[in-house]
């Protein structure tokens, strides 16, 4: 508080720069570069800005997503082309990006859903035969890993959030990583207004001139939100050691408890996502028969075990159902995981004691309905 700059000043480069190193952590490799934003939600328009989406353009993404990694694509003009998921874990499934890829389509947005790291081998094979840009909407983790690959590794732009709820936070708050210059240059102008240069950059200098070199927004990231972050990149990777033994343990008291979760052949969508990789375990989420949803949340919050639904698939929200006009039925992997999903708590500090709670309130659920055999 005390500093001359609050914003856009030398916190936040120490953390763009220390972001870049984690993402690299372990190897012997040139760090990307890394852009702060004011959120994940902002960091996926400027990426698409800076990549020239523009009216009529066609972005292919999941519908297993939030609201944001659809309405980036809406807010600049392009058509959000929804393609169905992998019952298994949730990701975009790359057989459906490679069906849906027509003569308008620019780009891909992967969601790296609840951590796991979508197929980007696959992903990027498509984008390179149609020259194609990939932003992963990588707002579920700055940690995750899987097959030795990180975000950024094989996207263009990885986008990232800060959120009250995620893994790593400043309230609010989010960074894009790119290992092209051009872009990140790009975006730094986007992300000020469009102007030349920022006033931490123009101080102590004698006075020059900034010009405005394009149309930009104001989505940067401030000193004071880099200062609670950077405190927090040491701290990330034991963090997710604690929640992978947390969703460890919640799998195997829910098989143990609720016979439900034991049959994993009863279904197309099975009732535990399966573990994939390095999962930064953002969410931990199962599956519940739609029919019993809604009670089994009620019952839940009335045992005072918060939960959250992520996600409805996207094109059933009522503004997309009118926008977009697809009907139910035309993503049905995605359809039914929304329609099933509950998710539980997750966080390092959760106990045993807790999780232990947490499903015998789940296994009394079940009772009350009694769809367990
Ligand atoms: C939270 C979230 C966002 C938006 O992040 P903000 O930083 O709040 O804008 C985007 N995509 C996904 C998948 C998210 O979970």
């Amino acid at each position: 508080m005390k500093t001359l700059f609050l914003t856009l000043g030398p916190q936040v480069s120490a953390f763009e720069e220390e972001l870049g190193q984690f993402l690299v952590r372990y190897r012997q490799q040139a760090p990307p570069i890394v852009v702060g934003t004011n959120s994940c939600s902002m960091g996926l328009i400027l990426c698409l800005v800076a990549f020239d989406v523009t009216l009529g353009d066609e972005i292919i993404t999941t519908p297993m997503t939030f609201a944001s990694t659809i309405n980036a694509i809406l807010h600049v003009g392009a058509t959000p082309v929804l393609v169905d998921v992998d019952p298994e874990t949730g990701l975009i499934d790359p057989e459906y990006v490679r069906a849906a890829v027509s003569p308008k389509t620019r780009g891909i947005i992967p969601v790296h859903l609840y951590g796991q790291l979508a197929d980007m081998p696959a992903l990027r094979a498509i984008a390179d035969a149609h020259n194609l840009f990939i932003i992963e909407d990588s707002a579920h983790g700055i940690e995750m890993e899987w097959n030795g690959l990180r975000p950024s590794d094989l996207g263009d732009c990885a986008v990232f959030s800060f959120y009250a709820t995620k893994n790593i936070t400043s309230g609010d708050g989010g960074a894009i990583a790119t290992r092209n210059p051009m872009i990140a240059e790009r975006l730094r102008r986007l992300r000020n207004h469009g102007m030349s240069k920022e006033a931490s950059k123009r101080h102590g200098e004698l006075y020059q001139h900034w010009d405005l070199e394009t149309l930009g927004y104001k989505a940067n990231l401030t000193d004071l939100d880099a200062a609670l972050l950077r405190p927090q990149l040491p701290l990330v990777l034991e963090k997710r050691m604690a929640r992978q033994r947390i969703a460890e343990y919640y799998e195997a008291m829910l098989c143990a408890t609720i016979p439900f979760f034991a049959d994993h052949a009863r279904s197309r969508v099975s009732p535990l996502i399966a573990r994939r990789g390095q999962s930064t375990h953002h969410l931990f989420s199962v599956h519940v028969p739609a029919n019993h949803r809604d009670f089994i949340l009620n019952t839940l919050g009335k045992a005072c075990v918060g939960t959250a639904v992520n996600y409805r698939a996207i094109h059933t929200l009522t503004y997309l159902k009118n926008r977009l006009g697809i009907p139910r039925g035309t993503l049905p992997i995605a359809e039914e995981m929304g329609d099933r999903t509950i998710s539980l708590p997750m966080y390092p500090q959760l106990t045993r004691a807790e999780v232990d709670y947490v499903v015998q309130a789940l296994a009394d659920a079940f009772a009350a309905v009694a769809v367990h055999r």
